[in-house]
């Protein structure tokens, strides 16, 4: 039997992991709080930041967007991020009339070669389950509150097939270069649970 409070749905390497930070915890090796740290900027920073600048180079470059909508694993590869091989990726591009988000409802599959580790929230079952349910709903949790005539598209993720969202290039960016738009990229923007920030709140 399986429910959200055991450990059972944690892969071999997981569980691994886990118990060796316990064990380093234990034996007072390692600091929790600087581990949670160094999790949180490869969440957060390093990992999401080829997928910023996949996603400016898009809204500066049509021809690339373009390619990138066609074929994402071809045009991601074509920037240097090698590491999609084997692995097929999809760019959903927001508008005004679309907004797409991204799920694993099986487990926590994730576009890792351009967002880095998955956050906590994303491999969590409430989020796996609701999304598919009450994607508006579960948005206005992260704080997007969507109008009725905004379609949203939930996209479910597999081992093979991946998804990055293009959001929606933020109003009052013309100015700006290319990784000054990176930086208004926020992983979550790539997931679809809020969109890119806007240059005043600069938000990255
Ligand atoms: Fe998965």
């Amino acid at each position: 039997m399986t429910t959200h409070d055991d450990h059972s749905h944690l892969s071999d390497v997981e569980l691994r992991v886990r118990s060796l930070e316990s064990l380093l915890t234990e034996k007072g090796l390692v600091d929790p709080a600087t581990l949670d740290a160094i999790v949180d900027r490869y969440e957060n920073k390093v990992g999401p930041r080829n997928g910023s600048r996949v996603v400016a180079r898009a809204w500066v470059d049509p021809d690339f967007k373009k390619r990138l909508l066609e074929d994402a694993s071809a045009a991601i590869d074509s920037l240097g991020y090698t590491s999609t091989q084997g692995v097929d990726m999809r760019v959903l591009e927001n508008t005004a009339r679309i907004h797409n988000v991204t799920v694993c409802t099986l487990c926590s599959c994730y576009p890792w070669a351009v967002l880095g580790l998955p956050p906590a929230w994303y491999k969590s079952f409430p989020y796996r389950s609701r999304v598919v349910k009450d994607p508006r709903g579960v948005l206005r949790e992260f704080g997007l509150d969507l109008g009725s005539d905004i379609e949203v598209r939930v996209w479910d993720s597999t081992a093979e097939l991946r998804y990055i969202v293009l959001p929606e290039r933020p109003e009052g960016t013309q100015g700006l270069s290319e990784s000054e738009l990176a930086d208004l990229v926020t992983r979550n923007s790539m997931i679809g649970t809020e969109k890119a920030a806007s240059p005043q709140n600069g938000d990255s």
